[in-house]
């Protein structure tokens, strides 16, 4: 989708951190980190939000989850996966997206 940021920093027309990237899948920093390690992991194509997956699209949510077990296995003592979904989530930007947070002892509450 033109407008949506996540398919234009997929798409290469706006910068990124970028940690993983494959014909499916990128990976790349957090703009305004809530751990020491914060990466976004998301599909290259797009899909709104967790709402939205279908039999036809999961693919990508296991795409993305083979790149959250490759990146989170190199995080000491584990991490977090974390997907907003909707206003009531906080979610900001409507392309789905996994927050991988790591790299220290992160807080018990969830919300
Ligand atoms: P959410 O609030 O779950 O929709 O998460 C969106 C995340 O995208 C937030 O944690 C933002 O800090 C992050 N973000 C927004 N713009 C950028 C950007 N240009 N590069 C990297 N991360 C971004
Ligand atoms: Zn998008």
């Amino acid at each position: 989708m033109a407008q949506c940021l996540f398919c234009r920093i997929a798409a290469g027309e706006i910068p990124a951190q970028k940690v993983y990237e494959d014909d499916a899948v990128l990976a790349f920093r957090d703009i305004n980190p809530q751990a020491p390690v914060h990466i976004l992991v998301i599909p290259k194509a797009h899909v709104e939000s967790a709402a939205c997956i279908t039999p036809e699209n999961s693919h990508l949510v296991a795409r993305c989850f083979q790149v959250i077990a490759q990146l989170g296995s190199q995080l000491e003592g584990g991490f977090r996966v974390v997907s907003n979904c909707g206003p009531n989530a906080g979610q900001t930007v409507p392309h789905l997206h996994f927050h991988l947070l790591g790299g220290a002892q992160l807080a018990v509450q969830m919300a």
